[in-house]
């Protein structure tokens, strides 16, 4: 196929032709759009001297990526030129498409960079035609000068979370999120570690702390420390999620300790019933209701349990601080009243923990919907049988870098003031022909 090959090139500036193209699709080995270039001559400034030359002094054959085209990526053939100057200086002409000493466009970087939120590096790697360890590196740089960037504005609605990548085993990595918008938590950051010192450090490289309104986090001391340090006036939140978690685990308690007093054939049936008290009481079908009932009968102190569970929970339909203060002290004196063990551990968790507690009902962020991210890194950790901290928050921030505008192309040396092209060789007459 043929592309204005002989065609007066009228407009301001193309930098090449097409001379020929052929495309196997998405899907099949090799997918890619190859195309063969003829790049229009042009004289560039010599680095030594500064003067300008078009003597060509030989030729290379180079092939990089340009872009996608249906998902694959478009790859360009082309006699590269090694421009000879008066001063005895040769170097490679600019390609005004491409960074410097880069074999890829600023677009298909951007092209690539972006499906490493779906794809392992290797994956990526093999649909680009490079190495998974190259993307990787890639990856990496870009999002270590993202990190190093003072740009990325301090969120007003922080989420602090740990996750573990490996199930049972590992460290647990402390994940921040930027809950600005509710509904769509965005990573703000991993660190390695939750630890006091950890935390500490990263709030106080914050760019403008002065910023953040509140902070949601689960009930680690490490974290209200770090944050009444750092942050004093941000409003601590405990999340209604994790104190419902905390709730849930002393009914367990309960539960398994009334399992111990039963004949071993009722303890194992109420074993299997666990699902009944983890499960909210409105998602219960009517039967399962009915058997809790069953259990509330035969069993007084998971009766109270259950009671002062559902009471908890309650808690949350509160619409305002004093009805939920209010709330509170009925569960307390229901709590004080039953004297269950497990209730009066969880009475002592909320008094220590009581006004971020109720800062829930001043400022209403959570936890909740940051599960779901989570869960995403966990896949991404999986699928790349275990990541190292850095390559797993590149590849997790790398949308976010794309999507507000922010990508920094490596190596694109933008000269001052010079134009990359002088004026009179704007206008081109391609009259040449392909050479090699
Ligand atoms: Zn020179």
């Amino acid at each position: 196929m043929l592309h204005h090959f002989t065609m007066s090139q009228e407009q301001e500036y193309t930098p090449y032709v097409i001379i020929s193209q052929r495309e196997i699709p998405w899907g099949y080995p090799d997918a890619g759009l190859y195309r063969e270039l003829a790049v229009a001559p042009q004289a560039a400034r010599c680095p030594d001297c500064g003067r300008w030359t078009s003597t060509v002094h030989e030729y290379h054959s180079k092939r990089v990526t340009s872009g996608t085209y249906h998902g694959a990526p478009v790859y360009d053939t082309f006699a590269h030129r090694r421009l000879e100057c008066g001063c005895g200086r040769t170097f490679m002409e600019p390609l005004p498409w491409l960074p410097a000493h880069q074999r890829m466009s600023v677009d298909a970087q951007r092209a690539m960079c972006l499906s490493v939120s779906d794809g392992t590096f290797q994956s990526v790697g093999r649909a680009f035609g490079r190495t998974g360890q190259n993307v990787r590196t890639h990856i990496i740089a870009k999002a270590d000068v993202e990190a190093d960037l003072p740009l990325r504005p301090t969120p007003a609605y922080l989420g602090m979370d740990e996750i573990t990548l490996a199930k049972g085993k590992g460290q647990y990595r402390l994940v921040l999120y930027d809950m600005t918008v509710p509904w769509r938590p965005e990573l703000f950051t991993m660190l390695p570690s939750r630890r006091l010192e950890d935390v500490l450090s990263f709030l106080r490289q914050l760019p403008h702390p002065e910023r953040i309104i509140a902070v949601a986090i689960d009930m680690w001391e490490p974290y209200r420390r770090a944050v009444q340090c750092s942050l004093p006036s941000a409003l601590v939140v405990v999340d209604a999620f994790h104190l419902i978690q905390a709730s849930t685990r002393a009914l367990d308690e309960v539960r398994k300790k009334a399992q111990k007093n039963l004949d071993p054939k009722q303890s194992l049936a109420l074993k299997q019933e666990e699902e009944l008290f983890t499960t909210p009481m409105e998602d219960l079908s009517a039967e399962k209701r009915e058997r809790l009932e069953y259990w509330k009968a035969q069993v007084p102190e998971l009766a109270l349990a259950f009671s002062l569970h559902q009471r908890l929970r309650g808690l949350y339909r509160c619409s305002s601080f004093e009805d939920a203060l209010d709330h509170l002290a009925l569960w307390e004196r229901e709590v004080l009243e039953t004297g269950l063990e497990s209730f009066l551990k969880l009475h002592s968790t909320v008094w220590n923990w009581l006004p971020e507690i109720m800062n829930r009902f001043i400022c209403k962020i959570s936890n909740a919907k940051t599960e779901g991210k989570n869960n995403q890194l966990r896949t991404m950790n999986q699928q790349g049988f275990g990541y190292k901290i850095r390559s797993l928050r590149a590849r997790m921030q790398m949308p976010y870098t794309y999507h507000h505008k922010r990508f920094l192309s490596f190596g694109h040396e933008t000269p001052s003031n010079e134009p990359a092209i002088p004026p009179a060789t704007r206008k081109l007459t391609l009259e040449w022909k392909w050479t090699q």
